[in-house]
C-alpha cells in the first residue's frame, strides 16, 4: 500500500466542480503528513486542460471515449481498477450526486471500510482519523478506520480550496478497465430550464426555510428582499412544499450560490442546503434554536422568531433607505 492520498475529479461541460480543488488542497496536506504523494484522477475525453487545472501532486488522466460524460458504471470499473493497481491510503470522492452514485459499490468491490459525510480529514500517529457529519449536520462523529485505507465521501465547502495551482505532473493513461459492453449508456444531460430569476447571480440574498411556517408568509420575506432590491431563495423543503419555485432552491439538489451576504431565515444548515450556500462571503443566521448547525458557518447569528423579525427589518430598511 502507498501513502497516496487519491482523489476523483468532478466535471461537468467542461468545467470542473469546485469540489475538487478543495479535495486536493486537503489532499495534500493529508498527504504532506503521510509522506504521499496527492493523485488527482481525472476521467474523460479531450481534457487534458481540466487535468491541468487541478492543484494536486500528479493527475492521472484516463482518457477514452466512453468517459466524455459521466457514467456509473464506466467510472466504477475504472477506479476500481485504479484502486486496486496505486493501492492508496484514502480516496477522496464529492459527497456530490457522483460521489454517492459510485462509493458505496466502490467499497464493496474494492473491499475498503467507506465513511461519508465527512467534513475533517486528519493523519494522527499515522492513523486515518474522519469527522463526519450525521443526523443533518446536529452530531459530529469521529471515525477511525478498520485496517489502513479507505474511502471518504467530502462535503463541499468543507476544506480550502487549492485555488490556481497547477498539478506538477499530469500522466495520460488509457483506461486500466475495459469499457466495452456497458449496460448504461449516456443519452443525454438535461439541463434545468431557465426563467423565474437567477439566484446565482444576486450580490445578496434573503433565503428561507421550513422556520417561515407557511406559503401565507412568504410575503414578509419578498417585502424584505424587494425593499433591499433582491430576490428570495429557500431551502428545499420551502420549494418541495410549493411556496416558491423549484428554481429558487439552494443545495445539493438545488443551486449553488455564492453572494456577497446570504441572509438566512429559518433554515437548520442541513449538510445539502450548507453544499450550495457556504461559499457565501457573509452568512447571517437567524433561528430560534441556538443550536442549529446554520451557526456553525454563520459569520453572525441571532436567535429569535423570523416571523416578528422580517416585517421589523423591512420597516427598518424602508425607513433609512
Ligand atoms: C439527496 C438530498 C438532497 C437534498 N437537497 C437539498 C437541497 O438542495 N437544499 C436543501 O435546502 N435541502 C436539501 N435536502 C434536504 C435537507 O436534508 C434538509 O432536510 C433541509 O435543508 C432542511 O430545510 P430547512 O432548514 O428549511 O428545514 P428544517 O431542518 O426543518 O429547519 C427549520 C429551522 O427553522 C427554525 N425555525 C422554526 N420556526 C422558526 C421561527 N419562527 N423563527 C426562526 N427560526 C425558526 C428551526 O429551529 C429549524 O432550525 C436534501 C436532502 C437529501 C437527502
Amino acid at each position: 500500500m502507498s501513502n497516496d492520498i487519491l482523489i476523483l475529479a468532478e466535471h461537468l461541460n467542461g468545467k470542473l466542480a469546485d469540489i475538487t480543488n478543495e479535495m486536493a488542497g486537503q489532499a495534500r496536506q493529508l498527504a504532506g503528513a503521510l509522506g504521499g504523494q496527492a493523485v488527482a484522477v481525472l476521467l474523460g475525453s479531450g481534457a487534458q486542460a481540466l487535468a491541468e487545472s487541478i492543484g494536486s501532486d500528479r493527475v492521472l488522466y484516463i482518457d477514452d471515449p466512453a468517459l466524455a460524460e459521466f457514467n456509473p458504471e464506466a467510472y466504477a470499473r475504472v477506479l476500481a481498477a485504479v484502486v486496486a493497481q496505486r493501492q492508496p491510503r484514502v480516496v477522496m470522492l464529492a459527497n456530490s450526486s457522483v460521489g454517492m452514485d459510485l462509493a458505496a459499490g466502490l467499497a464493496v468491490t474494492t473491499g475498503l471500510p467507506l465513511i461519508a459525510y465527512v467534513n475533517a480529514l486528519s493523519a494522527e500517529d499515522g492513523r486515518i482519523v474522519a469527522t463526519s457529519q450525521i443526523y443533518g449536520g446536529k452530531i459530529l462523529a469521529e471515525a477511525v478506520p478498520a485496517g489502513e485505507a479507505c474511502l471518504v465521501t467530502c462535503l463541499a465547502g468543507a476544506f480550502r480550496p487549492e485555488a490556481g495551482r497547477a498539478a506538477a505532473a499530469v500522466e495520460r493513461i488509457a483506461s486500466p478497465a475495459p469499457l466495452d459492453g456497458l449496460k448504461v449508456q449516456f443519452v443525454r444531460l438535461i439541463e434545468p430550464e431557465a426563467g423565474d430569476v437567477d439566484i446565482t447571480q444576486q450580490a445578496l440574498l434573503v433565503s428561507i426555510g421550513r422556520g417561515i411556517g407557511g406559503a401565507e408568509n412568504i410575503e414578509l420575506a419578498q417585502e424584505l428582499a424587494e425593499a433591499l432590491g433582491t430576490v428570495v431563495s429557500a431551502s428545499r423543503p420551502v420549494t418541495d412544499a410549493g411556496w416558491l419555485p423549484k428554481t429558487r432552491q439552494v443545495g445539493k439538489s438545488g443551486l449553488t450560490v455564492k453572494p456577497k451576504v446570504y441572509l438566512a431565515f429559518g433554515i437548520s444548515g442541513a449538510p445539502e442546503h450548507l453544499e450550495g450556500m457556504r461559499g457565501a462571503e457573509l452568512i447571517v443566521a437567524v433561528n430560534t434554536d441556538p443550536k442549529a448547525p446554520i451557526f456553525d458557518v454563520a459569520h453572525y447569528g441571532a436567535t429569535c422568531d423570523i416571523l416578528d423579525l422580517l416585517p421589523a427589518l423591512t420597516e427598518r430598511v424602508k425607513s433609512d433607505t
